[in-house]
């Protein structure tokens, strides 16, 4: 039976105001989203400084699902595919996109109001095909949310099914702190009229942070930096990457995030449940366990992105990549 009810499109940037009251409508109607919404007023905080940069690690224990995913390829084959529409709980609403994406509240938030943008179409996680639909989304949502995505082996929980997520905007301690890294000349930057590309080397995640008014010059300089990330990957695969997209004063201001591993080595033995993913490799670091709460101190959490992020190796590579093609542009 479906259930789902899917509401028609409205006007430009009218998205973020829709997905408030559907936010408002479903914590009516919909117990687990309320349970779990109500306990994000227990979350604990604290904050970390490495340099000039904030990091805040976040106690959050209804975040266990989603950080110790099972995301094998035998995993997902056990499972029923939770984002499409036929398996969506009863009580759950949304809003089409553009004929081809669905907002939903999603019912395991991490901080403030929290969305999936899900592809209504099962197919899996890849970042080909859909960056401008990233950048569209991020633009129509701009008022309120920041828009992030998750490579299918480095974070989505769902690797199976295409989907975003939003939260509100400047939750991440890397909404503020990317200014900095931008005019830190230590970091290799190239700065034409229309773009401007930063490897921001001297943040510990590492992002390439893109920025530019005009949309078609994102998606070159994306497809750019993918193809010479493909180099370093295996070709036929998608890199493994997060993106935080944000949009402000008409420019859009993208994070992509190289990376080498999908989990530190102490997850697998247990010591640390932490599993990065854009949140964390942008400052905002989630742990289901109170004990990995209080483990995490500036050494560790350093350690963490050393292990996940992109060596100095690679990352000299990619810079070249860059320069050679932007010499030419
Ligand atoms: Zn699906």
């Amino acid at each position: 039976m479906l259930v789902n009810k899917i509401l028609p499109e409205k006007n430009d940037f009218q998205l973020a105001e829709d997905a408030v009251k559907l936010l408002e409508r479903q914590l009516a109607v919909w117990e687990l989203l309320k349970t779990n919404y109500d306990k994000l007023a227990g979350i604990i905080n604290k904050e970390i400084r490495y340099e000039d940069y904030k990091f805040i690690v976040q106690y959050n224990p209804g975040r266990i699902k989603s950080t110790t995913a099972d995301v094998s390829d035998s995993g997902i084959q056990n499972r029923k595919c939770f984002l499409c529409k036929e398996n969506l709980p009863e009580q759950q609403s949304g809003i089409m996109y553009n004929k081809k994406f669905n907002l939903l509240c999603n019912p395991y938030p991490v901080v403030g109001k929290h969305f999936t943008i899900v592809k209504l179409k099962h197919m899996p996680q890849q970042i080909v095909g859909n960056i401008e639909d990233l950048l569209d989304l991020t633009r129509q949502m701009s008022k309120y949310f920041t828009l992030f995505y998750n490579g299918p082996k480095c974070g989505a929980s769902a690797p199976d099914h295409m989907h975003f997520q939003a939260i509100e905007k400047k939750k991440m301690p890397l909404e503020d702190d990317f200014k900095k890294l931008i005019n830190d000349s230590r970091n290799f930057k190239i700065d034409k009229s229309r773009i401007s590309i930063v490897a921001a080397e001297t943040y510990p995640s590492k992002p390439i942070i893109v920025e530019s008014e005009y949309k078609g010059e994102i998606l070159k300089a994306f497809r750019i930096i993918l193809n010479g990330l493909k180099k370093i990957y295996e070709p036929k695969k998608e890199p493994m990457i997060n993106i935080v997209s944000t949009y402000e004063v008409n420019k859009w201001s993208l994070f992509i995030f190289p990376r080498r591993e999908h989990r530190p080595k102490e997850f697998y033995t247990g010591e640390l449940l932490v599993s990065p993913a854009a949140l964390d490799m942008s400052g905002l670091i989630i742990v289901p366990r109170k004990e990995d709460f209080d483990k995490i101190d500036r050494d560790k959490l350093i350690d963490i992105y050393k292990q996940v992020s992109f060596t100095k190796e690679y990352y000299e590579f990619l810079k070249k990549k860059l320069f050679d093609n932007f010499i030419r542009y």
